[in-house]
């Protein structure tokens, strides 16, 4: 399985990029960054975009990656969520206001997505993949994913705070070669972090203590704001007994 980190932040800037992975060219995970980091023949490329969630930092390239394809001539690019958050995408983003309903553009016979919902905890098959949805705690119905091709897999936990499914999920499921893991703000930002359905150093270290083999599970960390990036990996970097790494735009892995 190949693993393209695309955006891994909880902010942007010039150097910093919203949430969005890559993996095998066809599937994605998130689209804080699809169209400002890939070139049109790889938007082409994707057949299908797993959300974890409606915010906008991981939904606001599907704007704009269905707006080219749609032009490309390409067969409908697939949306798979809960149905809390495709009903958040139709109600609020793709409504024909904040920007065009695209399951009827060019045609309602001929759309440029189609919204796929899934069942948590069920898993279903996408291509080579099977892939199971598993909840987590934010401010709005999110979930992680878990992305198995049978000889490997990977976790991504999706914005969350503290929460317990998904490392339950890594714990049992003994091919998982990485867990993706969100830490967004520095403890000195608890109350933030608290508010917002989001990991600190401290928290997250105490999640990680829910795996039965913290230290044999690669975990790398994302989604941390950008102003607070330096803070946050000092922070972990002090964390004892954890096998923690910081992903950075264009980190490429082949599990
Ligand atoms: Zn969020
Ligand atoms: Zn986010």
């Amino acid at each position: 399985m190949e693993l393209r980190v695309l955006g891994c932040h909880g902010g942007e800037s010039p150097r910093h990029r919203a949430t969005s992975f890559l993996i095998d060219e066809k599937l994605a995970v998130d689209a804080g960054a699809l169209t400002s980091r890939l070139e049109l023949a790889a938007q082409g490329s994707l057949e299908t975009v797993l959300v974890t969630h409606s915010h906008l930092d991981h939904v606001r390239d599907l704007a704009t990656l269905v707006d080219n394809r749609c032009q490309m001539g390409l067969p409908p690019l697939t949306i798979c969520a809960t149905r809390a958050t495709i009903e958040n995408l139709q109600r609020h983003f793709f409504n024909d206001r904040l920007w065009p309903d695209f399951t009827r553009i060019p045609a309602a016979s001929e759309p440029s997505i189609v919204y796929r919902e899934i069942e948590l905890e069920t898993p279903f098959a996408l291509g080579r993949h099977r892939v199971t949805a598993v909840p987590v705690s934010h401010t709005v119905d999110t979930c992680g994913y878990l992305i198995d091709d049978g000889t490997n897999a990977l976790v991504i936990s999706g914005d969350t705070g503290p929460t317990d499914r998904i490392f339950e999920v890594v714990n049992d499921t003994p091919h998982v070669r990485a867990l993706l893991l969100e830490v967004s703000f520095p403890n000195t930002m608890q109350h933030l972090a608290t508010a917002s359905g989001h990991h600190t150093p401290e928290t997250l270290a105490a999640d990680l203590r829910k795996l039965h083999a913290a230290a044999d599970v690669p975990t790398m960390l994302y989604h941390m704001k950008p102003p607070c990036q330096a803070e946050i990996e000092r922070e972990c970097s002090k964390l004892a007994g954890l096998n923690l790494h910081v992903l950075k735009l264009d980190d490429h892995f082949t599990f």
